[in-house]
C-alpha cells in the first residue's frame, strides 16, 4: 500500500489530508500521513482578526488529531527537519518530546510527499525588522500583536489617569506593508480601539488617540491587485483615519519604531511587519530547485521539477501554469484549487492513470475592511474590469470563502454546526476579546 505523507496541515494540506483519507485512506488504498508542528488548524486569512481581538482561535480552530480520527489518517505533531531523496523517508522533530528546542527525531517513509508548509515572513533585510517587529505568521504571532496593542493602549490610559493636565498619549501603530494582510489588519484595529474605548478598557480617543499608520516601498495600496480596488480602499483607508505612506522604503526598525528612507526616526509602540512572504529557509536544504524566495519549482503537475516523488502546494510552491506567463500569487484561493486538484490527480497518477496539469482559475479579489464593510473586485466572463463590488454584500462574499473552507473539511453537518456555534459565541460576548 502507498504511503502519502502531506507536511503541513495549513489552508491547503488539511484540506488534500481530509480528501485524500476519504478517497484513499478509508478504502484501504493508501495511507495518508499529516504532519504539522502545531496541535491544531485555523485558516491564515483570520489572522488578522486574531491580532486585533475580534476573533477567538479556540472557537474556530480544528485539532488535527480530531480530525484524523475521524476522517481515518494518521497524523504527526512536529517540524519537518530533512528529506531523505535516496530512501524516501523524512525526519520529523516531534513536538514536546523535550530533546532540546527540535525534540526527538522520527524517521517516516513514504511514496509520495507533499510539501505544503506555507511561508513565513520576508525582512529584505532590514535591520531589527526580525529582532523588533511582530508578524502574523500564526496564531501565536497575531497574539503578540494583540497583547502588544492591549498592553500600549492601557498603558497610555493609566499615564493620562496620573498626570491629568498633560496632553492625552496616542498609541502608534505602524505596519510595514499595504497589501491584503496590512490593509485589513489596519481597518480592524481601527474597528478595536473603537470598541475597547466603549467598553471603558482604554480611555484614549478611539480615532486620534491611536495612530495607525500604513506604510508601502510602492506607489499605491494593494500592489498587484489592480487600480481600481487600490483606489476605493485608499477612500476607505482615508474614511477611517489610517494613514497611509506609499513610496516609503523601511530602513530600519528598533524597540521605539522604525525609520524609513529620506525621513526621521518615526516613533511606535506596535510594529507589525506585513512586507512580504517566503518559503520556509530549510526547503533549501533538501536538494530539490527553488526560486529567489526559496519556493520550490513545480511542474504544471505540482511535481517538484527534480523529484516525480515530491509535490508542493500552496504558497511554499513555485507554480507557473502552463496557460499563464507569471508565477501564481501566495494566496489562499491558488493553495485551496491546487489542494482540490491534487486530490483528484494523485488518485489517478497511483492508479496508472492519466491526469492533466494544474490550471488556475482567478475569480478575483477580496479585501475586508472590518465589521460589514468590504470591497470586492471578481472576475468576469469577457469583461477586462471585472465586478467591482462593496459593502454588505462583499463582506458576506469574504465571510463565505471562509465558511467554503470549513465545509471542505468538515462536511455540511459539523459546518453548520461551527457556524451556529461561532455565531452564538460572538452575539453572547462583546463580539471583541476584552482582555
Ligand atoms: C493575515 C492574513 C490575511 C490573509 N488574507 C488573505 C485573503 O484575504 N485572501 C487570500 O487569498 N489569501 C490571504 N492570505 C494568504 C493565505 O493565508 C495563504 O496564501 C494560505 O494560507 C497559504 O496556504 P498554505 O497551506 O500554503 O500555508 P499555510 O496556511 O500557512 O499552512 C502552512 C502549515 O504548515 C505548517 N508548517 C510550517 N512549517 C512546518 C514544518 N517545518 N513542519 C511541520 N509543519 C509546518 C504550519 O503550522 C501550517 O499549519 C492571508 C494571510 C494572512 C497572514
Amino acid at each position: 500500500m502507498n504511503t502519502i505523507v502531506i507536511v503541513g496541515g495549513g489552508a491547503a494540506g488539511l484540506q488534500l489530508a481530509t480528501r485524500l483519507a476519504r478517497r484513499l485512506g478509508k478504502p484501504g488504498l493508501a495511507e495518508i500521513v499529516l504532519v504539522d508542528r502545531s496541535p491544531t488548524h485555523l485558516w491564515k486569512p483570520l489572522l488578522h482578526e486574531v491580532a486585533a481581538g475580534r476573533l477567538e482561535p479556540v472557537v474556530h480552530h480544528t485539532s488535527f488529531a480530531l480530525q484524523a480520527e475521524r476522517h481515518r489518517f494518521c497524523y504527526v505533531q512536529g517540524d519537518l527537519q530533512a528529506v531523505d531523496r535516496i530512501n524516501r523517508t523524512i525526519s520529523v522533530a516531534i513536538s514536546g518530546t523535550g530533546h532540546g528546542e527540535g525534540g526527538q527525531l522520527q524517521s517516516i517513509g513514504y511514496d509520495k510527499l507533499v510539501l505544503a508548509v506555507g511561508g513565513v515572513t520576508q525582512y529584505f533585510g532590514v535591520p531589527g525588522a526580525r529582532e523588533h517587529a511582530l508578524t502574523l505568521d500564526s496564531v501565536s504571532s497575531a497574539e503578540q500583536v494583540r497583547e502588544r496593542l492591549f498592553t500600549a493602549l492601557r498603558r497610555k490610559t493609566a499615564q493620562a489617569h496620573a498626570q491629568p493636565q498633560a496632553t492625552t498619549g496616542t498609541v502608534r501603530v505602524a505596519i510595514v506593508g499595504a497589501g491584503a494582510t496590512g490593509v485589513q489588519l489596519a481597518a480592524q484595529l481601527r474597528r478595536t480601539s473603537s470598541v475597547l474605548n466603549r467598553y471603558g478598557i482604554h480611555r484614549l480617543d478611539p480615532v486620534t488617540g491611536v495612530d495607525i499608520c500604513l506604510i508601502e516601498a510602492s506607489p499605491a495600496v494593494l500592489p498587484g491587485l489592480g487600480a481600481r480596488i487600490a483606489d476605493r480602499v485608499g477612500e476607505q483607508l482615508a474614511r477611517l483615519n489610517i494613514r497611509v505612506q506609499c513610496g516609503a522604503r523601511v530602513t530600519s526598525v528598533s524597540e521605539s519604531g522604525l525609520t524609513m528612507a529620506g525621513q526621521a526616526p518615526m516613533q511606535a509602540d506596535v510594529v507589525v511587519w506585513a512586507a512580504g512572504i517566503a518559503a520556509p529557509g530549510m526547503l533549501a536544504s533538501f536538494g530539490l530547485p527553488v526560486n529567489a524566495k526559496g519556493q520550490i519549482r513545480v511542474l504544471p503537475t505540482l511535481q517538484s521539477v527534480d523529484d516525480e516523488h515530491i509535490y508542493a502546494i500552496g504558497d511554499c510552491a513555485s507554480c507557473r501554469p502552463q496557460d499563464l506567463d507569471a508565477e501564481l500569487p501566495t494566496r489562499a484561493q491558488v493553495a485551496y484549487q491546487q489542494a482540490l486538484y491534487l486530490a483528484q490527480a494523485l488518485p489517478r497518477r497511483l492508479a496508472g492513470k492519466h491526469a492533466e496539469g494544474f490550471r488556475y482559475r482567478d475569480y478575483g479579489s477580496l479585501v475586508s475592511l472590518a465589521g460589514s464593510s468590504a470591497i470586492a473586485n471578481l472576475a468576469a466572463p469577457g469583461k477586462d474590469s471585472g465586478w467591482h463590488i462593496e459593502g454588505r454584500f462583499a463582506a458576506l462574499l469574504h465571510h463565505a470563502v471562509y465558511r467554503r473552507h470549513v465545509l471542505a473539511i468538515h462536511g455540511w453537518g459539523r459546518a453548520l454546526g461551527m457556524t451556529l456555534a461561532q455565531g452564538l459565541e460572538r452575539l453572547l460576548a462583546a463580539g471583541t476579546r476584552l482582555h
